[in-house]
């Protein structure tokens, strides 16, 4: 076993966890970023679309509008005085990366250019408004090398294919992680001031997901099991256009460029169920309308998709239609939507500019999570109380700027807005705290759970598992969810732990780049992450933005204006048999902004 010391820990090369490490290390910190990805190959790369922000390069533009919009967007849910820091500090932070050298697209006088995207509007929904920045079609990518460059120019030290697997907390503090290297399997304890956990989503707890591979929640599930309660956990987007069959994304700048969704008559059913913006309606409710579709025969063939259409010619009637002067030709497609061509293209042999793209919901991203302060100060119950040391930002937190249903181009708003202001917390922090001791035999209990798991001789193997969880919460804890389902869904996931600890099989016994077993525990994350998110789901009687119960198909403002916690109720961060949880509903939703405009409360959301 290896000891390192830092300052301060970052567990994630995303964009949240690089926008921390970036400004810790300029704060003074001695940082370093510990990642089982080589950063780069961090989801953050594969995110399209754009970063939004109010810069009002094309459309008049305000915070205050991106904000009823984040508020709407979230029905309701999200805490204001969270999503008036993410609209205000997004123009300044878009401003920033421009400054660092991404090369975002360009208006024809040589400022950032924007794009429309769902549920974006002006004055306080009125219409469309242009307020997503992007580099082409590959925005994520760019945001990463940028930050990734600054950070090496930076000096953090970076602990690349190192896996973190546990938490270390000694008096009430968190005083470091436990990490193996994948290259050896040797065991690294990193011990630290401060720690950020960045580690991303949990897309694949469910079947058909956007998410990539290695999108498993282990810092949500590891914190979860040292005692860190998991917020609004039932809230999880499905994104309305993923390719079918697969999951992959395509990215919602396909309809803000003018792409329409047709069921198989040809109809353009989203202005049935949203008659003002359409196809760019909020996800939950496009999703939802997709579904509604297939359910009544009228998915393409009659088969569970519909077509998504950015061939030119329909396009421009649209336009046409609506009184537009702008329209677009195969040129334009090509430049703009690069990438969404070439993976139609190599997954489907589907040629965009010729045929629509067949897609249906994918499950896409966690508005849940690691309950955090507006500082990424991680916070432990409805009173806001800061667990000392313990810092947690990007999709894997809930601060919560996205309420109920997040807005397309949010999340990456949401990494570099809330990860510099956790990094410059932390840089603060630093400079006063001393570091608190290790708890004696600091990897004793991990490493005997990895001992577990690698001496495994049982008849189930963890991909089967998988396969089965996936399968189970695309049934039961989906789209749209009913009580008898979930509750079929938690006894289903139940069991599956139980055979998880009793009966798994691991055929690889080596150590080094054991991914067999990695992939093992990532599995018992996922199942705890599922297990947590069907019994929040149960809990909340009422549907709001992505969490839809046909049992209780309206919102209840007067009764769920709060935030749902979970807890686990053992001590141990391995129990033995079935998991108990604790359901806290008493934290109430921010509505900061509501106090002073009527505009900000609960209403019924129109688009
Ligand atoms: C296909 C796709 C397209 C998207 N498009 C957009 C978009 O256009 N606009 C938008 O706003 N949002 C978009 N999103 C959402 C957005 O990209 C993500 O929410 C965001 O990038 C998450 O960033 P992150 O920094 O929190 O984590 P990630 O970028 O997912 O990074 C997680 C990091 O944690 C590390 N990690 C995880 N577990 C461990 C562990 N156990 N030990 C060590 N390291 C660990 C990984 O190595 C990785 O470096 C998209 C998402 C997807 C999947």
């Amino acid at each position: 076993m290896q000891t390192h010391q830092f300052d301060a820990i970052i567990v994630g090369a995303g964009g949240a966890g690089l926008m921390a490490a970036l400004y810790a290390s300029q704060g003074g910190a001695n940082v370093a970023v510990v990642s089982k990805l080589y950063p780069t190959r961090s989801h953050t790369g594969a995110a399209l679309g754009g970063i939004g922000a109010a810069l009002g390069n094309l459309d008049e533009d305000k915070p205050l509008w991106h904000a009823y919009d984040t508020v709407k967007g979230g029905d309701y849910l999200a805490d204001q005085d969270a999503v008036k820091v993410l609209s205000e500090e997004a123009i300044d932070a878009v401003i920033e990366l421009e400054h660092m050298g991404l090369p975002f697209d360009r208006t024809p006088d040589g400022r950032i250019s924007q794009r429309r995207f769902g549920g974006h509007t002006s004055n306080f929904g009125e219409k469309a408004v242009r307020r997503a920045c992007n580099a082409a079609d590959r925005t994520g990518h760019m945001i990463l090398q940028t930050l990734y460059q600054q950070c090496i120019k930076n000096n953090v030290r970076f602990f690349d294919e190192y896996h973190v697997v546990d938490l270390l907390m000694n008096q009430g503090r968190a005083v470091g992680i436990v990490a193996i290297q994948l290259g050896t399997g040797e065991f690294h304890v990193f011990q630290a001031k401060a720690m950020l956990f960045a580690t991303g989503g949990w897309g694949r707890v469910w079947q058909i997901t956007s998410n990539a591979h290695s999108l498993t929640g282990d810092g949500t599930a590891i914190l979860f099991r040292r005692g860190v309660p998991l917020q609004d956990m039932e809230f999880f987007q499905f994104h309305p256009t993923g390719l079918y069959g697969l999951g992959v994304l395509l990215t919602e700048g396909i309809r803000g460029e003018g792409g329409v969704l047709l069921n198989r008559n040809g109809e353009r059913f989203m202005e049935r169920y949203a008659p003002s913006i359409k196809d760019l309606a909020s996800r939950d409710v496009v999703s939802r309308a997709i579904y509604m579709e297939i359910r009544e025969g009228r998915g393409i063939q009659g088969k569970n998709y519909v077509h998504l259409d950015i061939r030119p010619e329909t396009v421009n009637r649209y336009l046409a239609e609506a009184g537009e002067s702008r329209r677009i030709d195969d040129a334009y497609v090509a430049k703009n939507l690069a990438e969404t061509l070439d993976v139609c293209r190599t997954y489907v042999g589907v040629d965009p500019l010729k045929d629509p793209m067949p897609v249906h919901p994918t499950a896409h991203y966690a508005m849940g999570g690691i309950p955090t302060n507006v500082d990424a100060e991680v916070v432990i119950d409805e009173n806001q109380t800061v667990l000392p040391g313990l810092y947690a930002a990007g999709e894997c937190a809930c601060v919560s700027c996205h309420g109920a249903n997040r807005l397309g181009t949010n999340s990456l708003v949401d990494l570099v807005v809330f990860g510099r202001r956790g990094g410059k917390a932390i840089a603060e922090f630093v400079k006063h705290a001393d570091f608190t001791p290790l708890p004696d035999n600091p990897t004793g209990e991990i490493e005997a759970e990895f001992e577990r798991l690698r001496s495994s001789k049982g008849k189930t193997r963890p991909g089967e598992l998988r396969h089965m969880m996936q399968q189970t919460m695309m049934d039961d804890v989906g789209v749209f969810r009913i009580e008898e389902g979930m509750e079929q869904g938690i006894e289903k996931v139940r069991d599956m732990r139980e055979r998880y600890q009793n009966d798994l099989h691991i055929d690889d016994q080596g150590h080094t780049f054991n991914t067999d077993l990695m992939e093992a525990w990532e599995l018992g994350c996922l199942l705890d992450l599922a297990q947590v998110t069907a019994k929040s789901a149960l809990q909340r009687k009422e549907s709001r933005g992505a969490h839809s119960r046909e049992d209780y198909k309206k919102r209840d403002d007067e009764n769920w204006m709060v935030h749902t916690l979970v807890s686990t109720t053992h001590e141990e961060a391995y129990p033995k048999g079935t998991l108990d949880l604790n359901v806290n509903l008493n934290k109430k939703v921010n509505t900061s902004l509501a106090d002073e405009d009527p505009r900000f409360l609960p209403k019924e959301r129109v688009y």
